[in-house]
């Protein structure tokens, strides 16, 4: 692997901490060798090593010999180099560059599997410091990501040892709430809440509620939510803690709950799940929220006669098993089109129409689950433009997928329905003692 481009080389950034002089390396050509012999004969006090990119001489570092080690001299300190990773760069080239025997990269990756597959794969723009005393490698500092850092260093018995340094957020919390008056997104950018927390906010909820048909003009909410800070300045939004939803006059709250074992989930302040049976929303509802905000609801085409709900959404948005089931069903079916029917349990099914495509593996008699992708609307069949026609049987029975009570999801387990109480109302306390009063909120336009 030869290097010519010099200019490239001396990419090793040249932090010291024990000297204060730069050092630049990376240039490996013949001479190297030479002016170090040369140095070390000299023994001077401080290593300062600059090349020429005019040198004439390259050799290819893998012509060098791993051996290429020479005796470390009393006074001589370990010089620390940081590294900015390029795009595309190994650890090979960082230690050529910085003229540690490739022997040494073994070592390295003789280390535990975890540590190999983070040192073969670094990320560019990510930063290595390695501390080198003559030509061996005393320690490695790899900053994965703004918590985690790989730390390895060379014991007294020459061994590596790995250290892996976590750091953790700041989390803070934060109060919004907001009133709809256009969109569901917008309405949350005006209080400064971020569109993924509106969108976790709509995935807490969207069991309950239909955020592409059921929100309308005046439905507020209010949520508590985790910000992520890091050395004060703030990383990104951490989790929603507790929230309520209020749409046509129904108030919905949620609870986020983390029990012993590590896991999380959200529930109603009593302890029942917020995850249902099914979904109410077999869409990608964000692909409809674009168009809510309207005076006349263009999505809602909702029938009288009708035997269940369409979502008009651009052709090819996704369309999701909204429970789990089977399917029993995949084909044409006359004004229907390009039909899927899922069976859930004995007494649920569910029907998708007018689909333009099919996910090819799953046909009929293939297991789904909730939120598995099945197909991508369309307009096949009886149908004046791209939309999803959604049904929703009980024992046979057509029912209004956006008010038919459905089935829930295990509630808190007996075990942690204590401590889950005493969170619940702390955090609904809170989420209370910050809600602006009515007034406040009605006049707020
Ligand atoms: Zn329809």
């Amino acid at each position: 692997m030869v290097n010519s481009n010099l200019d490239k080389i001396v990419e090793a950034n040249s932090s010291k901490f024990g000297h204060g002089l730069i050092l630049s390396i990376g240039l490996i050509c013949a001479c190297v060798t030479t002016a170090l012999l040369i140095q070390n004969a000299n023994a001077t006090a401080n290593r300062v090593v600059q090349y020429q990119s005019s040198n004439p001489i390259l050799v290819s570092v893998a012509t060098l010999p791993d051996t290429l080690t020479r005796t470390v001299l009393p006074d001589e300190q370990p010089t620390w180099h940081q590294v900015k990773v390029k795009d595309g760069d190994t650890l090979a080239q960082i230690f050529d560059r910085l003229n540690i025997p490739r022997s040494q990269i073994n070592q390295l990756l003789r280390l535990d599997k975890k540590t190999k597959r983070l040192l073969t794969r670094l990320a560019p723009g990510q930063f290595l410091a390695l501390k080198v005393h003559g030509h061996s490698l005393q320690e490695l500092v790899y900053k994965m990501n703004p918590l985690e850092t790989l730390r390895i260093e060379r014991n007294d018995q020459s061994e590596l040892i790995v250290k892996k340094l976590e750091r953790e957020y700041d989390r803070r919390n934060r109060y919004a709430e907001a009133k709809i008056n256009n969109s569901l997104f917008e309405s949350g950018q005006q209080v400064g809440i971020s569109d993924s927390v509106t969108m976790d906010m709509a995935h807490i909820f969207g069991w309950d509620i239909d955020f592409a048909l059921d929100i309308r003009e005046g439905d507020t909410y209010n949520l508590l939510y985790e910000e992520l800070y890091l050395d004060g300045k703030k990383v990104r939004d951490g989790n929603i803690l507790a929230a309520s939803f209020t749409t046509q006059g129904k108030t919905y709250e949620a609870i986020r709950y983390t029990d012993a074992s590590g896991q999380s989930d959200y529930y109603t302040p009593d302890g029942r799940s917020m995850r249902k049976a099914f979904l109410r929303t077999p869409v990608d509802f964000t692909r409809i929220s674009s168009r809510f905000g309207r005076r006349h609801h263009p999505i809602l085409k909702k029938r009288k006669a009708h035997k269940g709900v369409d979502y008009a959404a651009p052709r090819g948005t996704p369309v999701r098993a909204s429970g789990d089931g089977k399917i029993v069903h995949r084909g044409r079916r006359g004004g229907y089109g390009k039909t899927v029917i899922i069976q859930h349990g004995s007494s649920y099914s569910t029907l998708y129409a007018h689909l333009n495509s099919y996910v090819l593996k799953l046909g009929t008699g293939k297991r789904v689950k909730q939120g598995q992708v099945i197909g991508f609307v369309g307009s096949t069949g009886r149908a004046t433009g791209p939309h999803l026609h959604y049904e929703f049987r009980v024992n046979g029975q057509h029912r209004d997928p956006l008010r038919v009570k459905l089935p829930q999801a295990q509630p808190i387990s007996a075990a942690y329905k204590d401590d889950f109480m005493l969170k619940s109302k702390q955090l609904l306390a809170l989420l209370d003692q910050q809600k602006l009063p009515k007034y406040a909120l009605s006049t707020q336009e």
